[in-house]
């Protein structure tokens, strides 16, 4: 793992980010609607869940399932430090964005960190090291380049080095 960067979650240092940033719909998934930036009702004030233990008999398998690869705590506790998103649509707004780019920039972290796997030549092995390290710089992230970050050239470059690789990974024979 490149430095800092965490890739596990870890939601006793979250504050229910994933319980309240992104909409649900009733399906084998979520047994409610919904919508971005509301608080699940089983959402309890200590930012735990109301239903852990039963979250898959209670219709929610999409709780389960679902990992912020670490976005949420890195948020709380080093993003945003002291914003309640509880507070008012202001906060919630900048909680909301910067978690979505967070959660981005970790999963493409985690791909990265998985192509390392791959016995890569010596040129492709330090370009994944320089976009490791271009999106795990020394100083961390700021609010205000995560919200440049999605839109800047850093998820375009990841993208295309991975794809790139798709010719050097071993071809899988069917039949
Ligand atoms: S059911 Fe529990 S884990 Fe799922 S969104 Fe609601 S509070 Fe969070």
């Amino acid at each position: 793992m490149a430095r800092g960067s965490d890739l596990n979650s870890d939601c006793g240092r979250c504050a229910g980010l994933c319980c309240m940033a992104f909409a649900f719909e009733p399906s084998e998934d979520f047994a409610i609607h919904k919508p971005a930036g509301a608080a699940c009702p089983h959402l309890r004030g200590d930012f735990g869940c109301a239903i852990h233990a039963e979250r898959e008999e209670r219709g929610f398998p999409g709780c389960i399932a679902f990992d912020c690869l670490g976005a949420g705590q890195r948020v709380v506790q080093d993003v945003l430090p002291g914003v309640d998103w509880r507070a008012g649509e202001a906060p919630r707004r900048r909680v909301i964005e910067t978690f979505r780019a967070m959660r981005e920039l970790h999963r493409l972290l985690q791909l990265l960190h998985t192509a390392g796997h791959l016995p890569l030549p010596r040129a492709e092995e330090a370009e994944r090291q320089g976009l490791i390290e271009a999106l795990d710089p020394e100083a961390g992230w700021t609010e205000a380049g995560l919200a440049r970050f999605e839109s800047g050239p850093l998820p375009k470059r990841v993208s295309a080095f991975l794809q790139g690789l798709r010719a050097l990974a071993p071809s899988r024979r069917t039949g």
